[in-house]
């Protein structure tokens, strides 16, 4: 274990989004880090991974910079990379909520809760924690009880929310995410809708895994982290596998894509579906022109007829 994984983000102001960019890379190329940063006028958001000492270095420079010497780490110790590549892009915004009206989350946000702050709402049955992730994410894992909300793509959940929001417009709302940055925006989106008592789990679900007092607890299942990892461990006290198989609903971890590229739907199932489905999510899928399955490997007329009619 002499690499680590590092997960922040910054809401702070970056003057030339570009020109930081391709300076920024440098820096990580010069200290062999491999991942993905995002840069805008309103901030960070990365997770890289490299050798325990260069990404301590990293942690150091980032301290060093005014605008980033607030920065929250979020840190797993790891075998090896988790990404293939280094990027560092240039973007508008760090998630893609897309509002009219955007967010500055140093203006308006929802309280803060610490993890064990967040374990006593999720034990409160007059408060309604809700999952402020996709619904593949929630899928593989969750706090025991939260909302799901069915949504492919962040930008989709405001909408998902006013579709209903008479459930808990006048509860308590707690949000959480995987390392907190999609909170930021998402708890103050809502307070500005009216909702009136709002928090969100402060580093999310990455840094209440290693609260030395919560240990995880409550959180059932595994985080889906998109890195070459997929699934990361969190509870540490009484684990429990909620995620099913897309098809036959058995206790399963394993994601896959769907190989109709123009679908690409990720979903949990073992490698015997996998096979038996030809890699795909619905008979539609296995019928697409493109279906990445059928080009990989030699499957005969009969064998997809078969899988065709399982489907039914
Ligand atoms: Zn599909």
């Amino acid at each position: 274990m002499n690499y680590q994984v590092l997960l922040y983000y910054n809401y702070t102001f970056i003057d030339d989004p570009e020109q930081f960019a391709k300076a920024h890379l440098t820096f990580c190329h010069s200290l062999n880090l491999k991942g993905r940063i995002l840069v805008a006028k309103e901030g960070i958001n990365g997770t890289l991974s490299g050798k325990t000492e260069d990404t301590e270095k990293y942690m150091e420079m980032m301290q060093n910079d005014a605008r980033f010497s607030d920065t929250f780490f979020k840190i797993d110790a790891s075998e090896g990379h988790a990404f293939k590549k280094m990027f560092v892009r240039p973007r508008s915004e760090l998630v893609s909520l897309k509002l009219a009206e955007d967010i500055d989350p140093n203006e308006l946000t929802g309280n803060y809760l610490s993890p064990k702050e967040f374990k006593e709402a999720i034990l409160d049955e007059e408060t309604v924690v809700i999952d402020a992730r996709n619904d593949y994410e929630y899928d593989l894992g969750h706090f025991r009880g939260a909302v799901r909300p069915e949504i492919r793509s962040f930008r989709e959940l405001p909408q998902w929310i006013c579709d209903h929001k008479d459930e808990f417009m006048d509860k308590r709302v707690v949000t959480y995410c995987t390392g907190g940055i999609r909170c930021e925006k998402f708890s103050g989106w809502l307070l500005r809708e009216g909702f009136k008592d709002v928090g969100q789990l402060h580093g999310g679900i990455a840094t209440y895994g290693k609260d030395p007092d919560v240990r995880g607890e409550l959180w059932d299942g595994k985080m889906y982290v998109f890195d070459e990892r997929v699934a990361v461990e969190i509870n540490q006290v009484d684990k429990r596998i909620v995620g099913k198989d897309w098809f036959d609903g058995t206790p399963c971890e394993r994601y896959i894509n769907c190989a109709n590229p123009e679908c690409n739907r990720q979903f949990l199932t073992s490698l015997e579906n996998e096979k038996k489905y030809l890699g795909c999510c619905s008979a539609q899928c296995v019928q697409h022109p493109q279906n990445r399955y059928l080009k990989e490997h030699h499957v005969s007329d009969e064998k997809i007829k078969e899988t065709l009619a399982s489907f039914l």
